[in-house]
C-alpha cells in the first residue's frame, strides 16, 4: 500500500510553502507564489501525486511542477501531471531516463509492489543546464543544479524567505554519492559547499524530516572526517574491502545514529555509507598516485 500523504510544516516556515509528505518514504514542497504555484516533486505514485493534488486543493494560478531528479520516488507520480502542468527539469535527467537502468528499476519494483502498477516513466517538458529562476512576484525560485547524489539532481532557493529547498543533495543521517568515482564525490561535497553558502534560516530536505541548517553542517564534517580517517590508512588498508565494517569506519563511528531508526533505515544508510567510503577511498588513491 502507498504510504499516505499529508501536508505539513516546520516551525518558522512561511505560509506559501508546505511540506507534502508520504509517510516516511519522501517529502515533496508546494509553494505558493502570486504568479503561479509550483510543486517540487511528484512523489512515488501516480495516486500519491493526485491525493497531494487534492488535499492541496490548488486555485486557478498557473501550476509549474519540477521534478529535482530523476530518482523514483521523486518523479514518478508524473503522470498525475502530465498534460496539466509543464514539468520542469535539469537537462541531465533526459541522461538518466534514457539509461536502461531507469526501465529495470521499474520493472523490479512493479513486481514487487503492485502500488507501482500505474507508473509511467514521463519525462520533463522543459530542461535547463546551469540554473533557472522562476519569476513569482512575491517569491523568487531559483533552480541551482547540485549534482553529486545523483547528476541532474537540482534544489531550490528561495532568496526572499532565505530558504534553500535542499531535496537529496543534504539528507539526514548522509547523504548518499552518486558512484565510487572520486569526481561524483567531489561534486557532492561542492554542492553542500555551495547550499552552505547560501547561509540559509531553513533548509528542507526530502528524507530526515528536518528544517535545520546545521544538516548541511554535519553532512560536510562527516565527509570531512571521512577523508581525514582514510588519509591515514596504509596501501594494503584502502584495498580491503571490508573497511566499511571496521571499527573506526562503520556509519556509527561518524554519525550519532538516532535510536528511533528503524532496521530497514539504518541498512539503507549503512548503504549509503559504503558508496560514501568507497568514493572518499578512491579519491585518496588518486590523490597518492599524483604526488
Ligand atoms: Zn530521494
Amino acid at each position: 500500500m502507498d504510504p499516505s500523504v499529508e501536508l505539513c510544516s516546520y516551525p518558522g516556515l512561511d505560509e506559501r510553502i508546505v511540506i507534502v509528505r508520504a509517510g516516511d518514504e519522501v517529502d515533496g514542497v508546494f509553494v505558493r507564489t502570486e504568479r503561479f504555484n509550483v510543486l517540487i516533486d511528484t512523489l512515488g505514485t501516480p495516486e500519491q501525486c493526485k491525493t497531494a493534488l487534492d488535499l492541496l486543493g490548488i486555485d486557478a494560478r498557473p501550476l509549474i511542477v519540477i521534478n529535482s531528479h530523476m530518482d523514483w520516488d521523486h518523479f514518478w507520480g508524473n503522470a498525475a501531471i502530465a498534460g496539466r502542468a509543464p514539468i520542469i527539469a535539469h537537462a541531465a535527467a533526459l541522461e538518466r531516463l534514457r539509461d536502461p537502468s531507469t526501465q529495470q528499476v521499474l520493472e523490479d519494483k512493479v513486481s514487487q509492489d503492485s502500488r507501482f502498477r500505474n507508473v509511467e516513466l514521463i519525462g520533463p517538458d522543459i530542461t535547463f543546464s546551469g540554473s533557472m529562476v522562476l519569476n513569482g512576484g512575491d517569491l523568487t525560485l531559483e533552480l541551482i543544479h547540485t549534482p553529486g547524489h545523483t547528476p541532474d539532481h537540482v534544489a531550490v532557493w528561495i532568496p526572499e524567505l532565505r530558504t534553500c529547498l535542499a531535496v537529496d543533495a543534504v539528507e539526514y543521517p548522509v547523504p548518499e554519492v552518486w558512484s565510487r568515482r572520486a569526481d561524483d564525490l567531489r561534486l557532492l561535497r561542492s554542492s553542500l559547499s555551495r547550499i552552505r553558502d547560501l547561509n540559509a534560516r531553513l533548509v528542507i530536505p526530502a528524507h530526515g524530516q528536518t528544517s535545520s541548517p546545521s544538516t548541511v553542517d554535519e553532512n560536510l564534517a562527516y565527509f570531512e572526517a571521512l577523508a581525514d580517517r582514510v588519509g591515514d590508512l596504509s596501501e594494503s588498508r584502502l584495498a580491503d574491502p571490508q573497511l566499511g565494517s571496521a571499527s573506526g569506519f562503520r556509519l556509527e563511528d561518524f554519525v550519532a545514529m538516532a535510536d528511533r531508526m528503524p532496521d530497514d533505515v539504518a541498512t539503507f544508510y549503512r548503504n549509503c555509507h559504503e558508496t560514501n567510503l568507497g568514493a572518499t577511498v578512491q579519491a585518496h588513491i588518486e590523490k597518492l598516485k599524483s604526488t
